[in-house]
């Protein structure tokens, strides 16, 4: 039987007569197949390192998933169509701001938020550079936003925390660790300003009650009577945002 190292990066297969393209990754920490779609709309087959997996078991494995792969490539692909539609644009606290992209004789590429737009400089024919430029811009002022708002807001609710860190959380928006160490993914700075501060007053609220019981959400209420429409609207949004801010990495 061949190992999974011999497996391709990349392979296709015939669903409901549609070719689907899929990679193939392999991985030390997963116990079984795993399905994934990132926010290109690009399908990945995560392998067990360690089991000795054919591809005509992976082939199986996929055509056992076909609805849950049909469906959710499909909301994929919508969602990274209309991101693609606004890469023009960067989504910054839920307004679009316009990108211009100026070539200069500098080596280093920058974003400088100008009246009204964002400049992107970037070193004459180093269009690639653009991305990295709008991820540094995004990061740094992240942190800054949601660590004022988060100062703010704790001094409202009167509670007191170690540290915030605003990072790269794939799949979490915000959480709290046991140390009191308040944790945010850098993307949440897309989503409109009302929903940053959600965010914020449920971690916050994380650090009088440690789970999510009535008395908990009734401490979220409190600072932040509109909660269940700001929970609603990221639950509707929170894949396009990650697009919108991963498609440029
Ligand atoms: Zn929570």
């Amino acid at each position: 039987m061949a190992a999974v190292k011999d497996l391709p990066e990349k392979s296709s297969i015939l669903i409901d007569s549609r070719e689907i393209q899929y990679f193939i990754r392999k991985s030390k920490r997963a116990k079984h197949l795993l399905l994934h779609i990132d926010c290109n709309a690009a399908l990945e087959v995560v392998v067990p390192f360690r089991r000795k997996i054919t591809l005509k078991q992976i082939e199986k494995f996929l055509l056992e998933k076909r609805c849950w792969i049909l469906r959710n490539l499909q909301k994929a692909e919508e969602i990274a169509r209309k991101a693609s539609r606004r890469r023009n644009f960067l989504l910054f606290l839920g307004r679009e701001v316009p990108i211009e992209i100026i070539e200069s004789k500098r080596k280093r590429a920058t974003a400088i938020p100008s009246t009204g737009k964002l400049i992107v400089k970037i070193p004459i024919g180093r269009k690639e550079l653009v991305a990295k430029a709008i991820q540094r811009f995004y990061k740094k002022h992240a942190s800054k936003i949601i660590t004022h708002l988060a100062e703010k807001k704790a001094r409202e609710m009167n509670v007191s925390f170690s540290y915030i860190s605003v990072r790269s959380q794939k799949t979490l928006w915000g959480s709290c660790s046991p140390r009191k160490v308040l944790s945010f993914n850098w993307r949440l700075i897309a989503a409109p300003q009302v929903v940053v501060e959600y965010i914020i007053v449920h971690e916050l609220a994380h650090l009088k009650h440690r789970n999510h019981s009535k008395a908990f959400w009734r401490t979220v209420q409190k600072y932040c009577p509109e909660y269940k429409k700001h929970e609603r609207w990221l639950r509707k949004n929170g894949d396009l945002i990650k697009a919108r801010t991963d498609n440029w990495l």
